[in-house]
């Protein structure tokens, strides 16, 4: 199926994990992808060919202004954003006692406040350039924000993560309401255990790794397509009316 040809799809940590499972389904379906990272993101755009264009870019350490300018180069250059999915995301992990003021604004600023920013600025785009009144009746802006079941439980020695996620889940549903009006849907993915880099530690420590899967009705990590299709789906017009939900795929964890 091509549902995404014609349509520009913003990722950002796109260069491995779920970010790049993601960027590769929605370019497999024919968007033309804007893959953000601090590293190359040689493999995924090896993957996904011609239509990827990989903009190495800190987004933890840009200014707003900065933040602000990338949206206006990808318009620039594309003319539209169909879709932004806020996935880069880190997690640093300490005894609440010893948690630095350095890892809280860090952890913050990459996981809640970035989001939020970009959400703000391809905003602005949509409206100033005409929002509900857009002559193609089908076009919407959707915005995808991943979250966490820490978006709903508090984890184990991860305050700031905890605080970013549960934040996340609160600004798609306060910018759902707000925009939802304009033909513009927010939504967020709340993965439960996936297999990438962030959970290596977990997946190595034996321990960790069993009490995990036990408690995971249906016993296994989940593999990062399985959040790009939550995606897809939020990102397709079979999710227009879908909007300020945070869609869990955990395997039934928030379910037990
Ligand atoms: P990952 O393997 O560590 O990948 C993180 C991505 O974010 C990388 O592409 C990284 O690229 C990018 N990134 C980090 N800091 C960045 C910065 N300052 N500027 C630009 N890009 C940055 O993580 P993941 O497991 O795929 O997680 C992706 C998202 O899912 C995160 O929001 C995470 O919280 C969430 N999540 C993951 C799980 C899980 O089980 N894995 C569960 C729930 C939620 P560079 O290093 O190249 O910059």
């Amino acid at each position: 199926m091509n549902r995404f040809e014609g349509k520009v799809v913003v990722v950002t940590g796109s260069s491995r994990g779920i970010g790049g499972s993601i960027a590769l389904a929605f370019a497999r379906e024919g968007a033309q992808i804007v893959g953000v990272a601090r590293s190359k993101q040689d493999d995924v755009k090896a993957e996904a060919g011609e239509k990827y264009l990989a903009v190495p870019f800190d987004l933890g350490g840009a200014s707003n202004d900065k933040i602000a300018s990338f949206i206006g180069d990808v318009l620039k250059q594309f003319g539209r954003i169909d879709v932004l999915i806020n996935n880069a995301g880190i997690i640093r992990r300490a005894p609440a006692v010893e948690f630095s003021e350095a890892d809280w604004n860090d952890v913050l600023r990459v996981n809640l406040t970035v989001p939020f920013i970009l959400c703000q600025q391809a905003a602005k785009w949509w409206l100033k350039s005409g929002g509900r009144d857009r002559a193609a009746a089908e076009d919407r802006l959707r915005m995808i924000n991943i979250a966490s079941l820490l978006s709903f439980q508090g984890g184990i020695l991860v305050p700031a993560y905890a605080a970013s996620k549960h934040g996340i889940a609160g600004i798609t549903k306060a910018l759902a309401n707000e925009w939802a009006k304009e033909r513009i849907n927010v939504n967020a993915v709340a993965p439960g255990y996936v297999e990438t880099e962030n959970t290596r530690p977990l997946r190595e420590d034996p321990v960790r790794n069993s009490a995990i899967l036990s408690r995971i009705p249906q016993g296994a990590w989940a593999r990062p397509d399985a959040i790009a299709g939550a995606c897809l789906y939020l990102a397709s017009r079979d999710a227009d009316y879908v909007n300020g939900c945070i869609l869990n795929v955990d395997g039934g964890w928030l379910a037990r």
